[in-house]
This record gives structure tokens, C-alpha cells and sequence, in this order.
């Protein structure tokens, strides 16, 4: 039987930086995954480059049902410090676009990074580890593995979410939480694309490839980004957005000339080209392919601009400003990039991420019930929840 202070489970980006964290206290800290390697997913996050935190990260970037559980990680370990860990290994990044910092060159700049700080901090890890069960008695936790059992007195579940099964991902922190009591609320994959309904897909696979600047809303929330037509739905990152607050039944209303008033555009082409035709006139704005399809879909007919009245002018506007799609579904975890709901915060410290009603039991990360937009704020929740946990644990 091993003994430890404390165990973390699961070496993605929060057990990593809990670990370290916990070393740096002087804890004896083991760090257990069940993969070949660390860090797993930053490897393959921001195609490569590993969007790592975001410049704008604050509270209102995150979904959860206690929307305020956030704030006190988020606070107390920031954007700015993990950019000032990232600039003490002298790893070189850049901002792409809305505050999104990526690296240079590669994501394994992070994780060496990582893996630096926790040999530095005496960080035990285990790889290829397959947990049998966990058990508590008399404050010691002991985790089981068909080779080993191990004690600790501080368990750490930072195992993730469900998206990307092939990549390692399991349900076991959602039901080590329920073992011990803790809610679970109900789980979906969200950062994710939609898929069409059978019809749709008839219609619209023709012109996949087609991206566009957009606003897509969903539920009273809306994200002004690209949107991409793809075989099997829509993609691009104002989907992947929207599609977190998106529930089954639900449309996504896609506003497909966001920056013109397309009446005013409309007005204006007429009195400068009458002779015109309307699609040539959409042309100027919405990719060609995308003008035919909607032709096709006789959401204007092909005239000369002259012959336009205000009404019609109006209906062409209104129809392409709030263009409804009635997605059949999401691509389910297969493709997400992250899971909505788990551990619920109701039953966890926000101060230090501890079970309020398990001593020694802390939940970090995705596991946990706060969900990120797409743009590196799940690494930061990631970072922040670790380190916090890793102040206590
Ligand atoms: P994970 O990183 O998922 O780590 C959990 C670890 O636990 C894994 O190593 C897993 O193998 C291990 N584990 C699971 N079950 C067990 C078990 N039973 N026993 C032992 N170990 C177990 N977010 C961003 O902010 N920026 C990005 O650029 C970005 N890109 C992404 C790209 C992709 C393709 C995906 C899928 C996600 C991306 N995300 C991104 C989201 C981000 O990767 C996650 O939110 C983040 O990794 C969550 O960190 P975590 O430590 O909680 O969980």
C-alpha cells in the first residue's frame, strides 16, 4: 500500500497545475491518468497551438447554473498569471483574434512547460492507470487499481469531461461524485456543430465548404463570428457557441449580412444598377454559392432591382437577417470540445474547490458544473480551479 498526501486524478490541464501547486506546498503529490501521456488534450487544442487562455476572460464568459461559483478561481488565479507562467519558460504566443492567446510554434510548449513545474514541485506521475474503485474511511481515501492500492488524505477528481472518448475521456469523476453524494447535473456536449435535419442535408450539402461572417442566436444569446456549412450541418466558431446554449427543438436564427442594413443595400444598388439582377446584387455581399442555394430556396426571385418594391425589398432583408435553421442535433461528443454540466457547484467550495459534505474530496476543471466559450477560456477555468484546489488540497 502506498501512501500520499494527495492524489490527483486525471493529468490534463487542471490536475497538472493542482499538482504543481499542492508540490510547491510541500505535499507528497501523485498524479494518475489513465492515458499513455499528459496533457493529452492541450496537445491537440487550438489545431496545435493550444488556445491557452484569453486576454477577456471575466465570470460572463462561462455557463453554469451558479453563475457566481466561478469568480472567486477565476479571480484569485487569472489570465495574467498564467500568462506571466507562460512568459517566465519564455514560450512564444500571440493573440489571433478576440483576446485568444495561442502559442507560436506548438501546444507541447505547454505541457512541457507543465511537466517542468511539476518535476520541480516532486510530482509523482502514473500513467496507464485503470482505477477499480475508490473507498473512504477514517479521513483516508483509497484509490484501487488491478496492480495497486494507494492512500491519500486529499483526492483531487480533475478527470474531465466526456467529449473525445477515443482521447481518454470517461465519466469517472461524475460518478465518483455521486458515490459520494454529490449532485450531477445533467450532461451534453456543447462547442460542438449541428447536424441537419434529413431534409436540410438534401439542401444544404451541396454548399458545404461555404463559410460566412454571421450572428447566430439561440435562447436570447447571440455570437457575431463565422459560420461554416459542412456534409453533415453547420460548423465554424458562431455554431460552436451558440451551440452551448442550443437545446434540441430549438432554431438557430443566423443573421447572414450582420455589418449592412441590407433594405439601405438593397435601396441603394437599385437607384445605382436597376438593370441589375437581385442575386448579382447578393453577391456583392454573401458568398455566390450561398446566393444560388438561397435562389434555389426561393428565398428571393431573380429580378431586375427595379422591378423591387419596398415590401419586397423588405422581405428579401428580413429573411436573410433572420434566417432560421432548424438543426436536427449536435455531432455529439465525438467531435465537442467540451461537456455542459457535471459536478454541481451547490456542493462545492468555490473558495477551494473542496466537497462541502466529503472532507478531502475536491472537484476541478470540466468535471465541475462551468462550461467556457470557445476562445481559451476552458484552459483558464482549467488552470484557475487547479490552482486553487492545489492551495488547499
Ligand atoms: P482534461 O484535459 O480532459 O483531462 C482529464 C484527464 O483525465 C485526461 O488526461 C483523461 O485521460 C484523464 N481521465 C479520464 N478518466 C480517467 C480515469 N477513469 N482514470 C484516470 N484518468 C482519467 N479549451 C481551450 O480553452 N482552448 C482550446 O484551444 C481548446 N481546444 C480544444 C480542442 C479540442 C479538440 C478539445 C476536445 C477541447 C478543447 N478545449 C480547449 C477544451 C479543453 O481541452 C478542456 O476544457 C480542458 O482540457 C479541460 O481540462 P481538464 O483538466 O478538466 O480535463
Amino acid at each position: 500500500m502506498q501512501q500520499w498526501d494527495v492524489i490527483v486524478v486525471g493529468a490534463g490541464a487542471a490536475g497538472l497545475m493542482c499538482a504543481i501547486e499542492a508540490g510547491k506546498r510541500g505535499r507528497k503529490v501523485l498524479l494518475l491518468d489513465n492515458g499513455k501521456r499528459v496533457g493529452r488534450k492541450i496537445l491537440m487544442s487550438g489545431g496545435g497551438r493550444c488556445n491557452f487562455t484569453n486576454l477577456y476572460c471575466s465570470p460572463e464568459n462561462f455557463l453554469s447554473q451558479n453563475q457566481h461559483f466561478c469568480k472567486s478561481a477565476l479571480s484569485r488565479y487569472s489570465q495574467w498569471d498564467f500568462i506571466a507562467l507562460v512568459q517566465q519558460h519564455a514560450i512564444a504566443y500571440h493573440e489571433k483574434a478576440l483576446g485568444q492567446l495561442f502559442c507560436d510554434d506548438s501546444a507541447k510548449d505547454i505541457v512541457e512547460m507543465l511537466l517542468a513545474e511539476a518535476k520541480a514541485a516532486r510530482v509523482q506521475i502514473a500513467l496507464q492507470q485503470q482505477i477499480s474503485g475508490v473507498s473512504f474511511a477514517d479521513g483516508v481515501y483509497t484509490v484501487e487499481t488491478p496492480e495497486l492500492n494507494r492512500q491519500c488524505h486529499s483526492l483531487v477528481i480533475a478527470s474531465g469531461g466526456l467529449s473525445l472518448p477515443n482521447l481518454g475521456a470517461t465519466g469517472f469523476g461524475f460518478q465518483l461524485a455521486e458515490q459520494f453524494g454529490l449532485k450531477v447535473l445533467p450532461l451534453r456536449a456543447a462547442l460542438v456543430p449541428l447536424t441537419w435535419q434529413p431534409g436540410d442535408k438534401a439542401v444544404f450539402e451541396e454548399i458545404s465548404g461555404v463559410s460566412l461572417p454571421v450572428t447566430a442566436a439561440a435562447n436570447g444569446t447571440l455570437f457575431p463570428e463565422d459560420m461554416l456549412f459542412t456534409h453533415r450541418g453547420l460548423s465554424g466558431p458562431a455554431i460552436l457557441q451558440i451551440s452551448s446554449y442550443w437545446q434540441p427543438g430549438d432554431d438557430v436564427i443566423v443573421n447572414m449580412a450582420p455589418q449592412t442594413d441590407l433594405n439601405e443595400f438593397l435601396a441603394t444598388q437599385q437607384q445605382a444598377h436597376p438593370e441589375q439582377e437581385v442575386k448579382t446584387a447578393l453577391a456583392k455581399l454573401l458568398p455566390k454559392r450561398l446566393v444560388e442555394k438561397l435562389l434555389e430556396l426561393q428565398v428571393f426571385v431573380n429580378q431586375p432591382l427595379k422591378a423591387l418594391n419596398p415590401k419586397s425589398m423588405q422581405q428579401i432583408a428580413n429573411s436573410l437577417h433572420g434566417y432560421i435553421f432548424k438543426p436536427n442535433g449536435t455531432e455529439g461528443y465525438r467531435t465537442a470540445e467540451v461537456t455542459i454540466g457535471g459536478v454541481d457547484t451547490d456542493g462545492l467550495s468555490s473558495k477551494t474547490m473542496e466537497a462541502k459534505n466529503q472532507p478531502g474530496l475536491y472537484f476541478i476543471g470540466e468535471v465541475v458544473d462551468v462550461t467556457g466559450w470557445l476562445g481559451g477560456y476552458n484552459f483558464q477555468w482549467a488552470w484557475a480551479s487547479g490552482w486553487v484546489a492545489g492551495q488547499y488540497c
